[in-house]
């Protein structure tokens, strides 16, 4: 029979407030606080860690034993270096046959201090920075910054810092030139209108004024340091050994007279983070073990042992398989895993980069991207064409909005994600997550909706009963 149906024989695509009703726009309104309050709270890959363990403990999760025999229904939680996270619901089927994963990154592109920081110029002090991940170095200029991270001292005691948060916080900024003065600047290819040399962040404008110092060379310096050595017990040395980032000091809050947007620092990808955490705690006993994975290094190429390129994943997976005699590789061979995180939603006014047919608009729910990868699908992690089909099916049957996404028109933009390095572990993956405007800025900006829909997409993923 020929299916006559328009509806039905083309894609016709519909922003979500004409689709949603108002009870349900509440619900989208409602969840989005309580991101809004994460994002707050966790402006580092090490606050994120902290918020989900903070929350996850007081849900009866127990920190991952290797040789446990765990049941269906344990809550279970393995930290990497205070960096990087997973967490776990054991399901009623045996680990044989697979499990579902929902992996996300929780590190953003910020500024980093390099090992020795500490300077003085011209009766100013500065921190000297290394910048972490893609930024556009003069977005990140006359803006106000709030400092956090640990040091970590030689005595194998370590102090939290967390500076430019609370009202009555200082915070710090990297100076840029006034237009007036700024001809020879402005005449500066784009890429270098403000240099990675150039990102010095001010903290301090104060000498030491004692007898015993105020003839010190390095009076200014001198006094920074003492003041942070009175508050944190530390010394410039321990500024080597510290884990310490600069980022946008300013909160989430909603954009637009119909509030309907949220402006934050580091949506990417903390959005993907938080809807897969609360889908993975609305899970009581899911029937394949659910294993929810926040990462860390995601902007830098997931190098090194918190990122996931490491093989942290794959010994959790391994550990978890032993006890009961199953070979971890069967366990990940039968596995599925969605790849959460975001991607660049149209933006009128950027329009030419876009593939008008491809790309994710805001509002329009969670977004699907088939492959990512550049320049003839070069470093792609593509969807099977099965298990790509079998995920619509279950949006679909659960009415959730969603998408097609990716990034920019053939040839220009693409990208990676972490999706590969778990399709490479023979996992089925699809890359999937909220779309961003103004992504890698201080101040991105998502959908209300699409963060709801991204959430409901993770839990009837993981809870989808056949
Ligand atoms: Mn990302
Ligand atoms: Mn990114």
């Amino acid at each position: 029979m020929q299916n006559n149906n328009k509806e039905e024989l083309l894609i016709e695509n519909e922003n979500g407030y004409l689709k949603l009703s108002e009870q349900e726009i509440k619900k989208v309104n409602d969840f989005c606080e309580g991101y809004k309050n994460f994002l707050n709270n966790s402006k580092t890959e090490r606050e994120s860690v902290k918020y989900i363990l903070n929350k996850i403990k007081s849900l009866g999760f127990e920190e991952f034993e290797i040789s446990k025999k765990y049941n269906p229904g344990d809550k279970i939680y393995y930290i990497n270096r205070d960096k990087a996270l997973i967490i776990a619901t054991i399901g009623s089927a045996p680990l044989s046959d697979g499990v579902s994963m929902l992996i996300s990154h929780i590190d953003s592109p910020r500024i980093d201090l390099t090992p020795r920081p500490l300077y003085e110029s011209s009766e100013l002090v500065f921190f000297k920075t290394q910048y972490y991940g893609g930024i556009k170095k003069y977005q990140w200029t006359a803006l106000p910054l709030s400092v956090h991270g640990v040091v970590e001292k030689k005595d194998g005691t370590s102090v939290e810092i967390s500076i430019g948060e609370n009202e009555n916080d200082p915070v710090f900024c990297i100076t840029d030139l006034l237009p007036h003065m700024a001809q020879d600047q402005m005449k500066r290819a784009s890429n270098q209108i403000v240099k990675g040399d150039e990102l010095n962040i001010l903290i301090g404008s104060v000498p030491c004024n004692d007898d015993q110092d105020k003839n010190s060379k390095s009076k200014f310096k001198l006094n920074n340091m003492k003041l942070l050595n009175q508050k944190y017990g530390i010394t410039e040395q321990d500024l080597i050994s510290a884990d310490l980032s600069f980022v946008p000091a300013h909160k989430a809050v909603d954009v637009g007279f119909d509030s309907s947007l949220i402006g934050s620092y580091g949506h990417d990808d903390r959005v993907c983070a938080y809807a897969s955490l609360e889908a993975h705690l609305e899970t009581d006993i899911p029937e394949k073990t659910v294993i929810t994975v926040f990462t860390d290094k995601e902007e830098t190429g997931s190098d090194g042992n918190t990122g996931l390129k490491s093989r942290f994943l794959e010994y959790f997976v391994s550990h978890l398989a032993t006890p009961f005699g199953i070979d971890y590789k069967q366990v990940l061979s039968n596995s599925v895993c969605l790849s959460a995180d975001v991607t660049s939603a149209f933006d009128p006014t950027w329009k030419d980069p876009y593939d008008n047919y491809n790309s994710a608009y805001l509002n329009y729910g969670v977004s699907l991207t088939k492959y990512n990868g550049h320049g003839g699908k070069y470093g792609t992690s593509e969807a099977s064409p099965k298990f790509l089909a079998n995920v619509i099916d279950i949006l679909d049957k659960n009415q959730v909005i969603w998408q097609t996404g990716g990034l920019g028109k053939v040839d220009i933009g693409g990208g990676g994600t972490i999706a590969s390095y778990v399709a490479n572990l023979d996992v089925e993956v699809l890359d999937i997550g909220v779309p961003v405007l103004s992504m890698h800025s201080p101040f991105e900006i998502v959908s209300k909706i699409d963060v709801y829909m991204t959430y409901k997409a993770f839990y009837y993923f993981i809870n989808n009963k056949k």
